[in-house]
């Protein structure tokens, strides 16, 4: 079986990490990375090759920055071409970035069947980019991988349902588990953790166009995680989409003190801050899920999650940034806080059962 994975973005390189290595453990799998270009920094791509023993991709399309249609387009015409010269029998995607759409897309157009990983999550907010993507990318695939109960429900919803809907848990747990016993094992510490020594902190990021593309959102942002920053330290690794956002603002972030800027973490470091500390805030969706896997409070910063069992359980507070004041309430609220326990991402096995429905299907 000859599969083609598509990724570019971030989470998805530590999504692949899991599956590619079960591929390659079994016998008569081939399966090749396709990047699409669309995250290329060093710390928001190469590090996770070279850290996690991911294989290196196989393409890289180099497609990266402009507008929705002008990247997705770019991206779609690039893996058209490798697919119609590879004729692999299943095309791999994960989540919902514009690389995951344009993989399904080029995927179902020359009739190959699509395997989407994480399928079945809504926000049911129309505005984000993240949920148009995927809905197409459901409605495009032959099978349909949900991490949770409430994933595999949404399908229902839209129609979608049978023997190819798998629930089968979420691979970022698989991921989590394993590499923080490797984080464990390292000799070296993050950076910023050995300048904290020892003293608690909270751990911040924020990506989402929603936020970063609305100036009172950021603004409000900035200013609770520096009104935060008097009471505790707060670390933030800064996402590129975030420092131009900031730039353009003019927001300066490098003088508060008690908040501490860095550049985005590779993730064996992002593992082990998330275990350090005290309580998470953030916009994204991996991390929201880290933060509970370690056992730690989280504040989202939207008005709404994928994640809604986090929420149900009391682990995660949606705070939508639409005021400083809120947002510094909530995070002190959560503080110290826990929910209650629960399951809800399978036993750290999603990557060895998608691996072995797709071995044992026939394409
Ligand atoms: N992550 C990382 N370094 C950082 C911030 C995040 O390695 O500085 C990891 C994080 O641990 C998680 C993934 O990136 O596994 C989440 O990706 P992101 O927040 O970019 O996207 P989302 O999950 O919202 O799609």
């Amino acid at each position: 079986m000859k599969i083609i994975t598509v990724v570019g973005a971030r989470p998805q390189f530590i999504k692949a990490v899991v599956l590619s290595a079960m591929f390659r453990k079994i016998c008569g799998v081939q399966e090749r990375l396709l990047h699409t270009g669309q995250h290329f920094d060093d710390n928001m791509s190469d590090v996770f090759f070279r850290e996690l023993g991911i294989p290196a991709p196989h393409w890289n399309l180099g497609v990266n920055g402009g507008a929705h249609g002008a990247m997705t387009g770019a991206q779609l015409q690039g893996i058209e071409d490798i697919l119609m010269q590879e004729r692999p029998d299943v095309v791999l995607v994960y989540g919902d970035t514009n690389s995951t759409l344009a993989g399904a897309l080029a995927a179902a157009k020359l009739h190959i069947p699509v395997a989407h990983v994480e399928a079945g999550l809504r926000s049911f907010n129309r505005r984000m980019p993240e949920e148009v993507n995927r809905v197409l990318t459901d409605h495009m695939s032959r099978w349909l991988f949900a991490p949770t109960q409430a994933a595999v429900r949404n399908l229902e919803r839209e129609g979608i349902a049978g023997p190819d809907v798998h629930q089968v848990g979420d691979v970022m747990f698989d991921a989590a588990l394993h590499f923080a016993e490797v984080a464990r094992g390292r000799s070296e510490r993050p950076l910023v953790l050995e300048q904290l020594s020892g003293r608690p902190f909270v751990l911040a990021t924020v990506h989402r166009a929603e936020n970063t593309e609305s100036a009172e959102c950021l603004q409000a942002i900035v200013q609770a995680l520096s009104g935060l920053a008097n009471d505790i330290n707060v670390v933030w690794p800064v996402h590129p989409r975030t420092r131009g956002a900031l730039a353009k603002l003019d927001l300066d972030v490098t003088a508060t003190k008690g908040l501490h800027c860095t550049e985005p973490l590779g993730y064996l470091d992002m593992i082990e801050m998330e275990q350090a500390a005290q309580l998470v805030v953030t916009d994204s969706g991996g991390v929201q899920k880290e933060a509970f896997f370690f056992g730690k409070p989280c504040v989202t910063l939207r008005d709404e999650t994928e994640w809604v069992e986090l929420v149900e359980a009391g682990w995660n507070r949606l705070a939508p940034p639409s005021s400083a004041k809120a947002l510094l309430k909530a995070f002190r609220a959560a503080l110290g806080t826990s929910g209650q326990p629960i399951e809800p991402y399978g036993r750290g096995d999603a990557g060895r059962r998608i691996a072995d429905i797709l071995q044992g299907s026939r394409v």
